[in-house]
């Protein structure tokens, strides 16, 4: 019997955006936190204007796309990998958003596909956040990667950013990203 989308998650991958982040905030534990906060950006103010990717002083970026599977649709036609038009969906270099190939595609089950971004390749430059924010449900979303970022005094993508999205958070509660398993949707 074919699932509906609820159950696919359920018993899928409903801890799997959780599990990555459980991970990374491992790591804070044994770092020296500035007064104890983080840098960190407020998901519902960010424009994804594109300066993540080239105003932080890591290179590449500390700020990664994250993916929040509680939110996803899983979808075929993902406006978040798929360039908007395109003729074909397939996982040709052509039709990808992703200018540098970090988003995986992989399929599951009629009619579900699963997102993954490979961290490593990521620059956070936004775009495939636009455009899952655009036409699917906003699951993927920009978040500083506390085990890259070196948690700068003044965070030069804070001072760039033009929608004031950047603040420090405590470093107990590191991440600001909206979805289901934040617990206190924003
Ligand atoms: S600089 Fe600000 S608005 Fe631009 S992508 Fe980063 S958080 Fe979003
Ligand atoms: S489109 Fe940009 S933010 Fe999204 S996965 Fe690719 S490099 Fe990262
Ligand atoms: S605090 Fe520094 S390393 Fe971290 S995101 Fe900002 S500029 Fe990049």
């Amino acid at each position: 019997m074919k699932k509906d989308r609820r159950d696919f998650i359920n018993t899928c991958f409903r801890f799997a955006a959780g599990a990555s982040l459980v991970g990374v905030t491992g790591v804070l534990a044994h770092k020296t936190v500035s007064g104890n906060t983080l840098w960190q950006i407020d998901t519902t103010k960010c424009t994804q204007c594109g300066r993540c990717a080239t105003s932080c002083v890591v290179t590449p970026s500390a700020v990664k796309c994250i993916h929040v599977y509680d939110m996803c649709g899983y979808c075929d036609l993902c406006g978040g990998y798929l360039r908007p038009n395109v003729k074909n969906i397939t996982t040709g270099a052509e039709n990808q958003l992703c200018p540098t190939g970090a988003i995986k595609r992989k399929y599951i089950e009629d009619p579900f596909f699963e997102y993954e971004i490979i961290e490593d390749l990521c620059i956070g430059c936004g775009k495939c956040v636009k455009g899952c924010g655009a036409f699917g449900n906003g699951s993927l979303q920009l978040q500083v990667s506390h085990d890259l970022c070196v948690n700068c005094n003044q965070c030069a993508i804070a001072r760039d950013c033009p929608s004031d999205a950047f603040s420090r958070v405590p470093a107990d509660e590191p991440y600001k990203f909206s979805g289901f398993k934040t617990n206190k949707k924003i």
